[in-house]
C-alpha cells in the first residue's frame, strides 16, 4: 500500500520510513485490522458448524496480539508452560486452551491440571503420568488423544508433522486401545481426538483425508461405546509467500469446504454431534506483520549483496525452511526494479541469507527494507545469537502506532550470566 505522491511504503495507514525514525530498526510491525480480519475470516467460514478456533500461540506469542485474538473470541493451542501463561495472561478462557506437546514434564502436567485446561496426550506413558498427577491434585482433567494420522501434507519435511515417521502423536493403529485405557484411568475425562498434519499446507485434499481418518476413529470409538465431545483437526493452512502461492493459497472458506462435508456426513452417519476445533497459527498472523530493516552496506561481489541489520536471529524461516519472503525497498516504493540483489543479514554465518536474487530498485546504504509476511514464526523463533538483542515490535491501526514490545538492550544479554567469584 502506498500514499499518492509518496515514495514510501505505508502499512496499517502508517508511513514506515517515519515509523523507524521513532522506533529504530530492526522493527516488527503488525497491522491490527489485518489480524482481526484474518481471525474473523475463520469464524465466518466455519459459522455453520459448532467450531472453536484455538489460535496456535507458538506462531506469534506477543501478548497484545493474543489480547486482540482473545477479544475476537479465540481459544489457544499452547505447547509449554510459558505459552500457557501467555494465553492466560491475555485473558483466553482456560476451557478454550489445549495444552499440546510430545514431551511434557511433571511440572507441565501439573500446571495444566491446576490451570483447568485440556491436555492433548501424546503417548500412553504421558497418559499414565497425567492420571497420576490429576489424582494427586484431586481434579479431573479433560483430554484429547493426539493421533498420528499418517497423512502426507506434501510440504517441506521439517514442517510435516503427521507422517507415520513423525515424533508426534499415537500411531493410528494404537489409538483405540489408548482411548480404552484412558477410559479406565482415574481422573481422566477423554473428550476429544486431535491431529495436526503439518504447516504451510496449500493442498486442501490432505485436510479432507485427515478428516476422513479422524472420523473413522470416531466411528470405531462410537461402536465401542466411547463418545467424544470434540475433534481437533489442528492448524496448518498455508499462506501465499510468493506471488505464485498468493494466487493459489486456500482461504479458510475453502478449508471449511474441504473439512465440513466429510465431518458432517460422518456425524450424521453415526448419529452424533461433535464440536470441531481448529488450531490455525500461520494463517492468522503470517500476513499481518512486516519486519523493517536498515541497509548497512551494498557490496558488488560475486553477487550484489545488500547487508541489512536483521538476519536469522530475527527471522529464521529462510535459513531453516528455505522459505521465501517478499522484500521491498520501503523508501523507494515507486522506483523501478533495476538489478538482482541478494539480501543478507548481519550474522556471522554464510547461511544468513534473507532473500536470494531479487529484482529491486537501486539499493544504497541507509535504505529501508521491508520483509513481508513475517508475522508467523518470526519474532517467536528469534534469538540473541551473535550478541544481538531482540528487536522491538509495534502495532499499527488506521495510522495509530503503539509499542507492544521494547527493544532488548545489551544489558539483557548479560542479565542472567553469573561469573564465579574466583574469576572476579
Ligand atoms: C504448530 C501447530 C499448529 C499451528 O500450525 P500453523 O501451520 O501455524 O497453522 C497447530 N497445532 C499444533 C499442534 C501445532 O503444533
Amino acid at each position: 500500500m502506498t500514499k499518492e505522491g509518496s515514495n514510501h511504503f505505508f502499512f496499517g495507514g502508517v508511513d514506515v520510513v517515519e515509523l523507524v525514525e521513532s522506533y529504530g530498526t530492526p522493527l516488527y510491525v503488525t497491522d491490527e485490522n489485518k489480524l482481526r480480519a484474518n481471525f474473523r475470516g475463520y469464524k465466518e467460514a466455519f459459522e455453520t458448524a459448532d467450531t472453536d478456533i484455538y489460535y496456535a500461540v507458538k506462531a506469534n506469542g506477543n501478548l497484545t496480539l493474543l489480547k486482540i485474538l482473545a477479544n475476537e473470541d479465540a481459544g489457544a493451542d499452547v505447547f509449554s508452560a510459558g505459552e500457557l501463561e501467555l494465553a492466560k495472561t491475555a485473558g483466553i478462557p482456560t476451557e478454550k486452551i489445549l495444552f499440546n506437546g510430545n514431551s511434557k514434564s511433571e511440572e507441565d502436567l501439573r500446571d495444566a491440571v491446576e490451570s483447568d485446561v485440556k491436555v492433548s496426550v501424546d503417548s500412553l506413558d504421558e497418559l499414565k503420568a497425567l492420571s497420576a498427577v490429576a489424582t494427586e491434585e484431586r481434579k479431573e482433567v479433560e483430554i484429547a488423544i493426539r493421533v498420528n494420522p499418517d497423512v502426507s501434507p506434501r510440504v517441506h519435511p521439517k514442517i510435516a508433522t503427521g507422517l507415520k515417521e513423525s515424533k508426534f502423536g499415537i500411531p493410528f493403529y494404537a489409538v483405540i486401545p489408548v482411548c480404552e485405557e484412558a477410559k479406565k484411568l482415574p481422573n481422566i475425562a477423554l473428550s476429544g481426538l486431535h491431529c495436526h498434519i503439518g504447516s504451510q499446507i496449500l493442498d486442501l485434499s490432505v485436510f479432507s483425508e485427515a478428516t476422513e481418518k479422524m472420523m473413522l476413529l470416531v466411528g470405531k470409538l462410537h461402536e465401542n461405546g466411547i463418545e467424544l465431545e470434540f475433534v481437533d483437526l489442528g492448524g496448518g493452512l498455508g499462506i501465499g509467500y510468493t506471488q505464485e502461492e498468493k494466487e493459489i493459497a486456500p482461504t479458510p472458506k475453502e478449508l471449511a469446504e474441504a473439512i465440513l462435508p466429510v465431518f458432517e456426513k460422518k456425524m450424521h452417519d453415526f448419529g452424533i454431534n461433535l464440536k470441531l476445533v481448529l488450531e490455525p497459527g500461520r494463517s492468522i498472523v503470517g500476513a499481518t506483520t512486516i519486519l523493517l530493516s536498515r541497509v548497512n552496506a551494498v557490496k558488488r561481489a560475486h553477487k550484489n549483496f545488500v547487508a541489512i541489520d536483521a538476519g536469522f536471529n530475527l527471522l529464521i524461516r529462510p535459513v531453516m525452511y528455505d522459505a521465501y519472503h517478499e522484500v521491498l525497498v520501503a523508501n523507494k516504493i515507486n522506483e523501478r526494479d533495476s538489478e538482482l540483489y541478494t539480501v543478507v543479514g548481519p550474522i556471522c554465518e554464510s547461511g544468513d541469507v534473507i532473500a536470494k536474487d531479487r529484482m529491486l530498485p537501486e539499493v544504497e546504504r541507509g535504505d529501508l527494507v521491508a520483509i513481508l509476511d513475517a508475522g508467523a514464526y518470526g519474532f517467536s523463533m528469534s534469538s540473541q545469537y551473535n550478541g544481538r538483542p531482540r528487536c522491538a515490535e509495534v502495532l499499527v491501526c488506521d495510522g495509530q502506532v503503539d509499542l507492544i514490545r521494547s527493544r532488548e538492550s545489551i544489558e539483557d544479554l548479560i542479565r542472567n550470566q553469573k561469573i564465579p567469584a574466583r574469576f572476579i
